[in-house]
């Protein structure tokens, strides 16, 4: 094989991703104890089909909280959700939940229970009788009986269902057919039906959906105040930013299949622990910079104070600004940045404008408003500069020389300069973001990949795009990408930089 895959580099992204995501959890106030936590993950990796979904991913969850996975379409939430449940198994990784492992144990035995997007009632049966379903086949512990268990008597059944009933608001609903009930009405019933049997954890799969806005928007509440009452662990998965920060007592942030950042709603939105969960929850302007000195952040050619240090001096970073932080004022010579209104539109109680300053547009919110064409200066305090570690400054391949000046890696031949190594050499290939050229058609490129992201960075995109190899690569171009176009990839060799490979020494490395 002239290539190893993703894995290498991966799991170095990921201890990244890892660390950062653990820094993230001691957010929380309480200190945690281990006991704390009813849920374990650990090291939980899942392929379909040769595909990784789930990267070794290892999370925690704290009795009693309401934790919201969330992130975009397909990395992999309902995936982890499923494995919780017990209807996926783990290609490798254990699950604990209150200290024993549980992959053995089938999904009936565990003490979990679902509610589904599509509420999955019976048709046929009444209100009371789908919320009685689980109840008859529940066996309680009787040490007075020969085998230690028995059912609910009907009495116990009809006060457990009358109680879930009450508890989502559905009391005199119990002799209703369920196809006679609002969509609202049927997740009601679906939630009842998962809480009469107490689960400890109650997992919840976009069960919100289904409604429409308005709906959603007071489900939410209610499903708050039932956890409230219920005193039990959620999980809730969705993709709708705005929900998981309404709802959430800690918030996962994922994107394929890796953890970006584990923390409460406010540390998520105020201290994004990267471009792409910036980028995820609301709006920013995302901005590459340099961190010059401890306290002094570098970017769209002005120095500016910042209140972050720890950095490497001159170290490349993402800086994001939240619009709302930007303070905005008429004229020129006022701020940092002078710019000029490009586009003003008036959201309800504040003004969102776009104003280009420094060749970058900024997404400004302000009570006052600046119409189009408007000269203004932009001053931008300390606290709201959030400095970012770059996850990445360089995609890093492993290929072999298949000649003079062709190096073979991610399913290509490219050209490259190769001197002082042999063909047949392994080679580690350090390919710089702005060494990578896109193409509108496939087949102009050496590979073809797909794009999976482009964020804005100031001036330029940065955009993210996986190989039919299972390698991303990561491209800084002046042009916009839309995630899932089909692109091809070429490289500017001269930009190229090969080392031999050392198989022992690199995988150690990435391994520790
Ligand atoms: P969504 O918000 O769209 O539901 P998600 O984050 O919940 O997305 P998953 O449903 O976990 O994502 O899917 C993650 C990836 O795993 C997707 O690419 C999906 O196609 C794939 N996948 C999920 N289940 C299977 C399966 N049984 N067989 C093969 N691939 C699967």
């Amino acid at each position: 094989m002239d290539l190893l895959p993703a894995q290498l580099l991966r799991k170095e992204e990921t201890k990244v991703k890892e660390n950062k995501t653990i820094g993230a959890v001691t957010e929380a106030p309480a200190p945690q104890r281990k006991s704390d936590n009813i849920i374990e993950i650990k090291g939980i990796t899942k392929v379909f089909d040769g595909v990784t979904v789930l990267d070794d991913l290892s999370l925690g969850i704290k009795r009693g909280q309401f934790v919201t996975l969330l992130g975009p379409s397909g990395c992999g939430k309902t995936t982890l959700l499923r494995l919780i449940a017990g209807f996926e198994t783990p290609t490798s990784g254990e699950i604990y939940i209150e200290g024993a492992p549980i992959t053995s144990i089938p999904p009936y035995k565990r003490p979990v229970n679902t509610v589904f997007q599509k509420y999955a009632l019976f048709p046929h049966l009444n209100v009371f009788k789908n919320v009685a379903f689980g109840l008859k086949l529940k066996k309680i512990p009787d040490p007075t009986r020969k085998k230690g268990y028995r059912k609910l008597t009907k009495k116990e059944i009809a006060d457990k269902i009358n109680r879930a009933l009450k508890l989502v608001g559905l009391d005199d609903y119990g002799h209703r057919d369920v196809n006679s009930l609002s969509g609202g009405q049927q997740q009601r019933v679906a939630i009842a039906r998962a809480i009469v049997c107490e689960p400890k954890v109650l997992l919840l799969d976009e069960p919100l959906g289904a409604l429409d806005l308005k709906l959603r928007k007071e489900m939410q509440l209610e499903l708050k105040k039932m956890h409230e009452d219920l005193g039990i662990t959620f999980i809730f998965v969705t993709h709708d930013q705005e929900e998981a920060l309404t709802m959430s007592d800690v918030v996962v942030v994922m994107n394929e299949g890796i953890i970006q950042q584990v923390a409460r709603p406010k540390s998520i939105y105020d201290e994004p622990k990267n471009a792409f969960v910036a980028d995820f929850i609301g709006e920013s302007n995302i901005l590459s910079g340099v961190m010059e000195k401890d306290f002094k952040i570098a970017f769209l050619g002005k120095s500016l104070t910042c209140v972050d240090k720890g950095f490497e001096k001159n170290e490349k970073v993402d800086i994001v600004i939240r619009p709302e932080d930007i303070r905005i004022s008429a004229g020129h010579g006022q701020g940092h940045f002078d710019g000029e209104v490009l586009t003003s539109v008036f959201k309800g109680t504040y003004y969102e404008m776009d104003v280009l300053a420094s060749d970058y547009e900024f997404t400004v919110q302000s009570q006052t408003e600046y119409r189009s064409g408007e000269k203004v200066s932009l001053e931008i305090v300390p606290d709201s500069i959030h400095i970012m570690k770059k996850i990445l400054t360089i995609n890093k391949y492993i290929g072999k020389v298949t000649g003079e000046n062709a190096v073979s890696f991610c399913g290509g031949e490219f050209e490259m300069p190769t001197d002082g190594f042999e063909t047949g050499d392994e080679v580690l290939v350090y390919v710089p973001f702005d060494a990578v050229e896109l193409t509108d058609y496939e087949s102009d490129g050496v590979i073809g990949a797909n794009v999976t992201q482009s964020l804005y960075k100031g001036t330029y995109y940065q955009v993210q795009v996986y190989t039919d190899t299972d390698e991303d690569f990561y491209i800084d171009t002046a042009d916009e990408w839309d995630p899932d176009d089909r692109v091809g990839v070429k490289i500017d060799g001269a930009k190229v930089r090969l080392e031999k490979y050392d198989p022992d020494k690199d995988e150690t490395e990435a391994a520790e």
